[in-house]
């Protein structure tokens, strides 16, 4: 895969040249590879230590799938997925969900298909980078310099982890069953009793995902016990669909979201309204939750999950033996057979956000949260066409990632601002319109002037919006001053 090396310097390590080095195979870094070829002669290295493209998709659990529709995810230059709604299952009614085989087969396919026969690419899968335009084959153990013209670009800035690759932060004594999501549908390979009891370590997409499949596979819902160290408000799926069917819960829905925004009197009030609007669900109605991560659910999964009425909400587990959890608090009685599945590997972490574009560096961010690959694919597409960082970091202001429930007004608000810079630049305009990855860009300007109905909806969004981003900094100061959080 590699274009052929320049010279070996005679102590040992290849030089290659290039005109961008990414660090990272992941869906950052194929999202940005691709939509920079299309606008560009560039040549592009990518480093990546996974034996195979995409990123964390390969060491995925089993029964994992995307939470987005497949329509908008991945690279703009090839579809994933088949545009068919589901008609079984929790997620009926939706568009399907790309399960993760099929992600990883997609970040196959754009390697292998898309971005190497340009003949511009070279890859180098099982290297480690080790900083300095230097990296080194896992298998071999040769170090290539890279020379790059022009920029690296690293695209493991997310640093997302999974249950498979994560180190729990809890002890388990010996002899007491834990295993990853993986591990639950290896269970079959067991040769002796099978566990009856079940526990879900964590509150993220990765435990709803194990409380539907545990269900779905036949558990009885009073065999499991979910530890929840908080409850999340969730996206509900009907909002995110991209056919033109949905357009009351997409566009509809962002003119709900913005008419909440703008009438809110609290945070709280604030989430309390997109529930009541649809917008978010929550699993227990009783509860306030106090995360909000972009965890999108349907309504379907959401009333599957309520079947498990022995949730432990005492914090995070510190420490598992043979009969009892420990909390902070003190213990909780378990049964000894129970089999505990550990979910806290948290996916996405916020991070400290830097300038994307930095001399001879970009770091790839999330400019329109929380879509990673349209994110990359605007990155790549400014880097293109504008001149200087200044201006380019001007373009792609840095959209932060939730760290709580307030967090959904800031991305929104820096969601927005962008949003706004774009629609005004007649180039990024047309780019976007005609990109696969701009979920509702195409859905919005296919609107007929004569369609009275639909267009009462985007003069409604357009009307609340401005009055939502008057209220914004009111309600973040409020919450910032109970809660005692810096800006
Ligand atoms: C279950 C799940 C569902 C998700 N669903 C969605 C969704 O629907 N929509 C969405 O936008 N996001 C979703 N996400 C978020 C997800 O993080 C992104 O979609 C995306 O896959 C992240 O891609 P990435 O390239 O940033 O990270 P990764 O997939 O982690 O790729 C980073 C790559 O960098 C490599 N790397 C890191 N450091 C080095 C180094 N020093 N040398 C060499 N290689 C290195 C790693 O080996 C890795 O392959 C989901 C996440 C999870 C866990």
């Amino acid at each position: 895969m590699m274009i052929p090396l320049l010279q070996n310097a005679g102590i040992g390590m290849a030089q290659h040249e290039t005109d961008y080095l990414v660090i990272g195979a992941g869906a950052a870094g194929l999202a940005f590879a691709d939509t920079l070829l299309q606008e560009t002669d560039a040549h592009i290295t990518i480093v990546d230590r996974h034996g195979r493209p995409g990123g964390h998709w390969n060491d995925a659990y089993p029964f994992v799938a995307l939470h987005q529709p497949s329509a908008f995810y991945g690279v703009n230059s090839l579809p994933l997925g088949t545009l068919r709604k589901d008609t079984a299952g929790p997620n009926a009614g939706h568009y399907e969900l790309a399960s993760g085989a099929e992600v990883s087969g997609y970040f196959h396919n754009v390697m292998y298909q898309q971005l190497l026969p340009t003949g511009r690419v070279s890859y180098h899968a099982m290297s480690d980078y080790l900083g300095d335009g230097k990296f080194v084959s896992m298998l071999s153990g040769e170090q290539t310099q890279v020379n790059v013209r022009k920029k690296v670009v690293d695209a493991s800035y997310f640093g997302t982890t999974v249950p498979s690759t994560h180190t729990p932060k809890f002890s388990v004594a010996p002899g007491v069953q834990l295993v990853t999501p993986t591990g639950l549908t290896q269970l079959w390979q067991r040769k002796g009793l099978r566990p009856t009891r079940f526990c879900i370590l964590g509150a993220g997409k990765t435990a709803m995902d194990v409380g539907v499949w545990l269900l779905g596979c036949g558990a009885r819902a009073d065999a499991i016990s979910w530890v929840m160290p908080r409850d999340s408000w969730l996206v509900n799926r009907a909002t995110t669909q991209p056919g033109e069917e949905f357009f009351s819960h997409s566009i509809g829905g962002q003119a709900l979201a913005m008419k909440a925004l703008a009438e809110a009197t609290s945070v709280d009030d604030l989430f309390l309204r997109l529930e009541a609007s649809r917008q978010m669900l929550r699993i227990d109605p009783n509860q306030t939750p106090r995360m909000f991560h972009y965890a999108t659910i349907s309504i379907g999964e959401v009333e599957l999950l309520r079947q498990i009425k022995n949730v432990i909400r005492r914090g995070h587990v510190r420490s598992i033996n043979a009969n009892a959890m420990t909390f902070d608090d003190g213990e909780q009685t378990m049964h000894a057979e129970t089999l505990y599945i550990d979910c806290t590997a948290s996916a996405v972490e916020p991070k400290p956000m830097i300038p994307i574009f930095q001399d001879g560096k970009i770091t790839l961010q999330l400019v329109r949260a929380p879509l990673v690959s349209f994110s990359v694919a605007m990155i790549a597409y400014v880097e293109a066409h504008y001149a200087d960082d200044a201006q380019k970091n001007q373009l792609c202001g840095n959209v932060p990632f939730p760290k709580d429930i307030s967090g959904w007004i800031e991305t929104t608000a820096a969601n927005m601002r962008n949003q706004m810079q774009w629609s005004q630049d007649k180039t990024l305009r047309k780019w976007m319109v005609e990109s696969r990855l701009d979920g509702f860009g195409k859905l919005v300007a296919s609107v007929a002037p004569t369609d009275t109905e639909k267009m009462k909806i985007l003069g409604e969004l357009r009307s609340q919006s401005g009055a939502a981003m008057a209220n914004a900094p009111k309600l973040l100061a409020a919450w910032r001053a109970t809660n005692q959080r810096t800006a």
